[in-house]
């Protein structure tokens, strides 16, 4: 779809008209609640707004949690179960329940549904990621529209995303979508909690997910909910940081996808930075977690982030971790911030042999040379 850079608040907004592809997430506070588990007539209701979408052309992926809410309810669990394979077990139980309810009701809308379960490890393996991409893209080519989750059954902490927020963004990154809703059931962001300070405000458009906007973050620990607002601004960064705009908006009121396509003001809308990330860069930026950490000069960073320049080994101070050649690091200056990521050409020890070095130089020292640069630009994402 393209977003402007110079677009603001509303007249960005306005441009969600023309999205053609776009991430839905439910959360499961929305379609489940703790004592009777998953609610057909919720679930039905989003289906059929869900389906108008489609039937207009548009492509939708569906991230629904609900699964561990659903089989506690099947396993008579009253409580969110705390051991882990207890969890396990109740999202098993509760994934089945999930898609039948989905696959019953889009299904009177005439639309097939697919499932697919992933992982942190899904999405930071780059073959798998690429595997994963293709999916989507031939589901989306047939029609269907993909359910996704992440796979609560065998994830355990280590190797989770950990909530169906971050999981969404990254889904939205993976697509390439143009927009990504997060259907909740408050109406957006507040400047508090609603449900307890009288004099909490809506909070309309987000242009930067500043600090000032982190502390409005209250979190509800609802007997099905995992996410909250904290997690709803990690995935707004996620998003609008690589070009997809987000909304937040209430999926209790009917018609409000609609609404939100024709860039009304519901709920809360997060204005998108700069130009659209490469989906290889995304990767780069969000998807796969930085194995180390380089320390760089002022002049490497200048030449990086003003110059468009690639890393250069003389520009390298300090190198934290053990990685190999091929994996993402993350940047900053001394007693800086990450400033950006990168695929590094050469593995943690030889960085710590190089760092410093001319580029004439590394053959002397390594006996060989693989690359002129430590991280070459295209491959290299500012944040
Ligand atoms: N994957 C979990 C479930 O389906 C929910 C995670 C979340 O709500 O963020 O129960």
């Amino acid at each position: 779809m393209g977003q402007g850079r110079q677009l603001t608040g509303p007249a960005s907004r306005r441009a969600l008209g023309k999205v053609e592809r776009l991430v839905v997430k439910v959360g499961s506070g929305l379609i489940s609640s703790p004592t009777t588990g998953l609610l057909p007539d919720r679930i039905g209701a989003l289906a059929e707004e869900i389906a108008g979408l489609v039937k207009d052309g548009k492509e939708v992926v569906l991230v629904s949690s609900g699964a561990i809410a659903a089989g506690m309810a099947r396993l008579g669990l009253s409580r969110r179960p705390r051991s882990i394979p207890e969890k396990q077990a109740a999202a098993a139980v509760g994934q089945c329940a999930l898609m039948w309810h989905y696959e019953q009701a889009f299904a009177r809308s005439g639309i097939r549904v697919a499932q697919v379960l992933l992982t942190q490890e899904d999405i930071s393996a780059r073959p798998r990621y690429l595997n994963a991409r293709n999916t989507f893209l031939v589901l989306l080519g047939f029609g269907v529209l993909p359910v996704v989750n992440e796979n609560d059954t065998v994830a355990v902490d280590e190797i989770k995303v950990g909530d169906n927020d971050n999981l969404a963004a990254l889904v939205a990154h993976l697509i390439d979508a143009d927009l990504l809703v997060l259907l909740t059931d408050v109406d957006g962001l507040y400047t508090g909690d609603p449900r307890r300070e009288p004099g909490a405000r809506p909070v309309p458009t987000v242009e930067v997910v500043s600090e000032d906007i982190q502390r409005f973050v209250w979190d509800a620990h609802g007997g099905v909910s995992v996410g909250g607002m904290s997690t709803k601004l990690e995935a707004a960064q996620k998003a609008t940081s690589s070009g997809i705009p987000m909304v937040i908006a209430s999926g209790r009121e009917a018609g409000t996808l609609r609404r939100v396509l024709r860039g009304e003001p519901v709920g809360t809308y997060f204005v998108p930075r700069g130009d659209r990330l490469t989906a290889r860069k995304r990767w780069i930026a969000f998807a796969a977690p930085p194995q180390g950490r380089l320390t760089v000069d002022a002049g490497a960073r200048s030449a990086l982030v003003e110059r468009g320049k690639s890393l250069l080994p003389s520009g390298v101070v300090d190198v934290e971790g053990e990685f190999h050649a091929g994996e993402v690091v993350s940047l900053s200056e001394a007693a800086g911030k990450e400033f950006a990521r990168g695929l590094t050409n050469y593995d943690a020890g030889e960085l710590r042999k190089i760092r410093g070095a001319k580029t004439r130089a590394l053959e002397e020292i390594l006996g060989y040379k693989s690359f002129d640069e430590v991280i070459h630009r295209d491959n290299l994402v500012l944040l």
